[in-house]
């Protein structure tokens, strides 16, 4: 998804690692927060040409991911101001048997890791898929097995063609109905590794989504999604089942749990970070003539004041820095929300899919096309976008997880 890059390195700081040796990081002088600078004074150079939403905030807001401002800072604040937190930071604690520090907001001990070596899944996967062929042939038996109609499946199939690329993988939509959306992804000359059919199968839950979607909404200037969350949704919701595809292992209980408890810490730190991101550009626009040394002071002032209010309370430690870490901030501007907001609709449509014919469930849902995420979100699970789902099932998670730990002390600890 996104890489942590790029340490304040504008102030002269230290990083306390374990074992207590400190690192000294040598000040860059302004040049990200230039970066940022120059960011920002380029794009408020196109305002004028902008009729309504005449600023890059609410042009990114309102008319790309068309959840305003006002309600995705709503949207995270009832995460990050919530009860759950502080549960979850007391787990997490346990489970590492020390205090918080800053950089524990990228705890991944939640994450659920196949107990099947990566040795035996390339085995696995080349065996079964020695070819390209092979993985073509196999990928309407996949849209079957996942509930998906015979002719749908047919349909969907004859209309996506594989390339076996020597990238990474991706999912290129058709604009036109005559024309097929490609899955690529890699296939090396013995066959295809597990991390290729990984990747293979969230690329082919985009290219569903693509063919549902341009085929079947009835009106084609409304085809698609209403923003690239609600694809990338649907690619997760195939790539979380591929070893269930392949037939080496069963969803169970702990991992769903420890995967709710994945997803509510990763929303608690980047939407920390999204604030930050948000309130910088907001006083950007108030200060439109600071220069990088004023930005930056601006950019670490911002940072303690998020931290403070949401993390402080959880980590007991007063003005740490440490969510202004992000490089995307100055590379891909206003971006960092796009990320939160995904997984909320993930979870919430993961959450609803449960127990479902995923095939009737995903044919009815992409059918609805580009409406806007509120509107797309009531006719395909009933509820509008919240975070509530997502809190409610934390709180069970939590209790569930404790009750995994205590009985069984060899549960993942954690590194
Ligand atoms: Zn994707």
């Amino acid at each position: 998804m996104m890489s942590i890059s790029g340490i304040l390195l504008q102030i002269r700081f230290f990083i306390i690692i374990f074992n207590n040796i400190e690192i000294n990081g040598p000040s860059e002088n302004n040049v990200r927060y230039q970066q940022l600078l120059n960011n920002f004074k380029a794009i408020k150079a196109s305002d004028e040409y902008y009729g309504k939403n005449s600023d890059y905030i609410s042009r990114k807001f309102n008319t790309e991911y068309e959840i305003s401002l006002q309600e995705t800072q709503r949207l995270f604040n009832e995460l990050l101001s919530s009860p759950q937190v502080k549960e979850v930071a007391k787990l997490i604690s346990q489970r590492l048997g020390r205090k918080l520090q800053p950089f524990d907001i990228w705890y991944d001990g939640f994450k659920s890791r196949s107990l099947i070596s990566s040795d035996e899944l390339d085995r696995i996967t080349k065996t079964k898929y020695p070819n390209k062929a092979a993985f073509t042939n196999d990928l309407p038996n996949i849209l079957i097995k996942m509930g998906f109609t015979k002719e749908l499946a047919k349909f969907i199939c004859d209309h996506v063609t594989l390339d076996a690329s020597v990238g990474a993988g991706h999912a290129w939509e058709s604009m036109m109905k005559s024309d097929n959306a490609r899955l690529r992804t890699r296939i090396e000359n013995d066959g295809m590794y597990y991390k290729g059919y990984n990747i293979g199968v969230h690329e082919f839950g985009h290219n569903v989504e693509q063919t549902i979607s341009l085929h079947y909404v009835p009106n084609y200037f409304l085809r698609g999604v209403p923003n690239t969350a609600f694809t990338e949704a649907l690619a997760f919701t195939f790539q979380s089942r591929d070893l269930e595809l392949l037939g080496v292992s069963n969803p169970d209980e702990y991992s769903k749990y420890m995967n709710t408890l994945d997803i509510f810490w990763g929303c608690y730190e980047i939407m920390g970070v999204s604030m930050v991101d948000m309130k910088v550009w907001q006083w950007m626009y108030q200060h439109p003539d600071a220069t990088a040394e004023q930005l930056k002071n601006a950019v670490i002032s911002i940072a303690k004041e998020v931290w403070n209010q949401y993390f402080e309370p959880v980590f007991n430690s007063k003005d740490q820095t440490i969510l202004a870490v992000y490089s995307h901030m100055i590379d891909a501007p206003l971006y960092l929300s796009a990320y939160p907001i995904g997984h909320l609709i993930d979870f919430q449509l993961e959450s609803y899919l449960e127990g479902k014919n995923i095939g009737t469930e995903v044919e009815r849902i992409f059918k609805i096309g580009r409406v806007t995420p509120s509107q797309w979100m009531k006719l395909a699970i009933g509820n509008d976008l919240s975070a509530l789902p997502l809190l409610n099932s934390t709180t069970v998670a939590v209790e569930k997880i404790k009750e995994f730990d205590k009985q069984n002390k060899k549960s993942p600890k954690n590194k």
